[in-house]
């Protein structure tokens, strides 16, 4: 029975390593897997999952009306697995989707990414995600200022100072993220 799960950590706790290791572990059994990121991020060229580690791989980009689902079906050939990376970027639309390659197509779908934004809020893909997942698993690392485990996502702008407020996702800007824990997010020793 295949199922949709969801990883979802703060920055900096490995989900793109994690992707390309799942990958890897099922082509290595010659079992085909289809991966996919946002095209929301495009960090280190659109088009791959990438990892900080320096490891990267092509990618299928999913764009804002990109229709996950009929993708997948209309890929030919076996699919063992479908991979998303960054998947907080998706849209309620496509969260079903995913929920719908699960269901009718009985593929397992794996979906990787934030929970929530630097202002401490849920990005759609992640609100529906936890309301849709079967499994659901948190993918930890460490606050970045002391050594409790990050549970949020710190944003500091040019001057060096928190930001807590304006949109949600920033494209081609200067400002850093920070996986913390709360107390460092709401008192971080900068
Ligand atoms: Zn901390």
């Amino acid at each position: 029975m295949a199922q949709l799960y969801y990883r979802y950590g703060a920055m900096n706790s490995g989900k793109s390593i994690e992707v390309l290791k799942v990958a890897h572990n099922y082509e290595e059994q010659n079992k085909p897997v289809l991966i996919f990121t946002s095209a929301v991020d495009n960090r280190d060229g659109v088009g791959y999952v990438s990892s900080r580690i320096g490891l990267k791989r092509p990618a299928r980009l999913v764009h804002a009306d990109t229709n996950i689902f009929r993708e997948v079906s209309l890929h030919g050939g076996p699919v063992s697995c479908v991979l998303v990376d960054e998947v907080q970027f998706l849209t309620k639309e496509q969260v079903l989707q995913l929920t719908r390659i699960v269901d009718e197509l009985d593929i397992p779908v794996m979906g990787f990414g934030l929970k929530n934004d630097f202002r401490n809020e849920l990005f759609e893909g992640s609100h529906y995600m936890l309301l849709y997942a079967d499994k659901i698993e948190e993918m930890k690392t460490i606050c970045w200022f002391c050594e409790r485990k990050a549970t949020m996502n710190l944003r500091v702008g040019d001057d060096g100072k928190p930001v807590y407020s304006g949109e949600q996702i920033q494209i081609g800007g200067n400002e850093r993220y920070y996986p913390v824990c709360r107390r460092c997010y709401f008192h971080p020793p900068l």
